[in-house]
C-alpha cells in the first residue's frame, strides 16, 4: 500500500465543538506583549512568522513489506539567540500551524530560563500505537535523514515531545550520524543514557513543574501539605511531577488522568502502583482505588494545584468558570485558550504558564548538549542543582515582572522572554 501524504489541518477543535488553531492563540499571544513592550514594529513581524519551516515525506517500510509515506515537519521560529531547540512529536492531530506554535513557544522557553538556544520544533503525522517498534524504528531514522539538511548540533538539536522516548532519540541519533559518517551525540537530547543521554533528563521537565509550583506557591503564601494536586495526563510529565510534588512539596495526589480517562480518590492516590501500572502497558482507567472521572472532569475537581500535562486547549473559555485550583502549573504546552487566561485571572487563580513550569526539560536538555559537546558525564547532583538554579532564578524574574506589571503570569513571562529575544535581534543589528 502507498499512503498519500496527508493533508495539513489548519484548524482543530478543542473536543467542545470550539474551533482553536493553536498557531493563532501563540500569535494572538505575542501581539498582546508587543504592545504592552511597545515592541520595534519590525521585530514584532517577524517574530510572528517562523523563521525557517520544512515538509518532509518519509518513506517507510513496513513489517509487511509495503511502504507508507509519512509527512513530518520541522520548524524554526528563531535562531537569534542559539540554535534551534525543541522536540518531536509523533501524533495523528499534528498540523503544520500547531509545529508552527510549538515552536513559538519554544523560543521564550528557552529565553525565559535564559539558556542559549532558540526555538524549534517538529512533528510526524502518526499514531505511533499503530505501528511496531521496528517500523517506528524506521521512520524515526528516515525522519533523521529528511531533516538533516536544516538540523546540527549548532544548528537545530532536537529532543523528546509528546509519544517520542529515549529510544526514539537513540534511532534519531544514529541515523543521523550514519549519514555524517560519525557520532553526532549533540544532534538529538533526551537520549538513553548509554550513549550520551543525561542523568535527571527524563524526569526533568516533572521536575521542573515541582520547582515552579513550589516557588510560585511560596510567594503566595499558598500551603501546599496535604493540599490535594490534579494532574492531567500521566505521561513523561505528568508521572513525575505528580511523584516529585508529593514528595518535594508534600503535596497528595488525588486525581491523574490518561487518554482512557481519570481516577479521582480524594482521600489520595498511591502513585507508585499507578506509575507501575502504566509501566505494565496498563491504562489509568483500570485503576481500582477511585472513582472514574472523565478528562473533562477531572479539570473541575476540587483541588490546590492543577497540573494539566497533555495536550493543548484543555482549558477553556467553557470549563474556565469552573476550575476550582489555586494555583495551575502547565505541564503541557498550550493547554490554555487566551479566553480562560483571562477568566482565570479574573478569579484570582494563579497560572504558571508553559513556558516557565514545563521549562526544566529544556533546561536539562541544555545540560546533556553541553555535556555531549565537552564530552562529560555530570552527576546527577550537578543536573538538579543546576536545574534548580536555572528554574529559580526564573521564577524570580517572572515573579518580579508579575508584581511590577499587576499582569497575569503568562504575560509576566513574555515580557521577560520577548524582550530578551528582541534585544538579541537588536543587538545583532541585523535586518530583522
Ligand atoms: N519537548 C520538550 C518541550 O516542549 C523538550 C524540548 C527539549 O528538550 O528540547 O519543552
Amino acid at each position: 500500500m502507498l499512503a498519500v501524504s496527508q493533508e495539513t489541518k489548519p484548524v482543530v477543535s478543542n473536543g467542545n465543538g470550539v474551533e482553536i488553531n493553536s498557531f493563532h492563540i501563540a500569535q494572538q499571544q505575542l501581539d498582546n506583549v508587543a504592545e504592552r513592550l511597545n515592541l520595534d514594529p519590525g521585530i514584532h513581524a517577524r517574530l510572528r512568522q517562523p523563521k525557517r519551516t520544512l515538509e518532509v515525506a518519509i518513506p517507510t517500510k513496513m513489517d509487511d513489506g509495503s511502504v507508507r509515506v509519512f509527512t513530518g515537519y520541522r520548524v524554526q521560529h528563531s535562531l537569534d539567540r542559539g540554535p534551534a531547540k525543541g522536540g518531536l512529536r509523533y501524533h495523528p492531530d499534528v498540523t503544520l500551524d500547531e509545529v508552527k506554535a510549538l515552536s513559538m513557544w519554544m523560543t521564550w522557553k528557552s529565553a525565559v530560563v535564559d539558556i542559549p538556544f532558540g526555538g524549534g520544533k517538529g512533528g510526524i503525522i502518526v499514531d505511533p500505537k499503530q505501528l511496531s517498534k521496528g517500523e517506528i524504528e524506521r521512520m524515526t531514522r528516515r525522519f533523521a535523514i529528511e531533516l538533516a539538511p536544516i538540523i546540527g548540533p549548532e544548528m537545530d538539536i532536537p529532543a523528546p515531545d509528546v509519544n517520542t522516548t529515549p529510544q526514539i532519540m537513540g534511532w534519531f541519533m544514529d541515523g543521523y550520524s550514519s549519514l555524517m559518517g560519525r557520532r553526532v551525540t549533540a544532534i538529538v537530547t533526551g537520549k538513553p543514557l548509554e550513549v550520551g543521554g543525561s542523568l535527571g533528563r527524563t524526569e526533568a521537565t516533572g521536575r521542573g513543574v515541582t520547582i515552579s509550583v513550589r516557588e510560585v506557591a511560596r510567594r503566595m503564601n499558598l500551603d501546599l501539605q496535604a493540599a490535594p494536586a490534579v494532574i492531567q495526563g500521566f505521561g513523561n510529565v505528568g508521572r513525575y511531577a505528580a511523584a516529585l510534588l508529593q514528595q518535594e512539596c508534600g503535596t497528595k495526589t488525588v486525581a491523574v488522568s490518561d487518554t482512557s480517562g481519570g481516577v479521582y480518590n480524594p482521600h489520595g492516590l498511591n502513585v507508585a502502583d499507578l506509575v507501575r501500572l502504566k509501566e505494565e502497558g496498563g491504562r489509568v482507567a483500570d485503576y481500582k482505588d477511585g472513582d472514574r472521572v472523565s478528562n473533562e472532569e477531572l479539570l473541575e475537581l476540587p483541588c490546590t494545584v492543577l497540573i494539566p500535562s497533555a495536550l493543548e486547549n484543555q482549558i477553556t473559555a467553557q470549563n474556565a468558570g469552573r476550575i476550582q485550583a489555586k494555583l495551575i502549573a502547565e505541564g503541557a504546552n498550550g493547554p490554555t485558550t487566551p479566553a480562560a487566561d483571562t477568566i482565570l485571572h479574573e478569579r484570582g487563580i494563579v497560572n504558571v504558564p508553559d513556558i516557565l513550569a514545563n521549562a526544566g526539560g529544556v533546561t536539562v536538555s541544555y545540560f546533556e548538549w553541553q555535556q555531549g559537546l565537552r564530552h562529560e558525564y555530570w552527576t546527577l547532583e550537578e543536573v538538579n542543582a543546576k536545574l534548580e538554579r536555572f528554574l529559580s532564578r526564573a521564577v524570580a524574574n517572572v515573579w518580579e515582572r508579575y508584581q511590577q506589571e499587576q499582569v497575569d503570569m503568562r504575560m509576566a513571562a513574555y515580557m521577560v522572554a520577548v524582550r530578551r529575544v528582541a534585544d538579541a535581534i537588536h543587538n545583532c543589528g541585523t535586518a530583522y
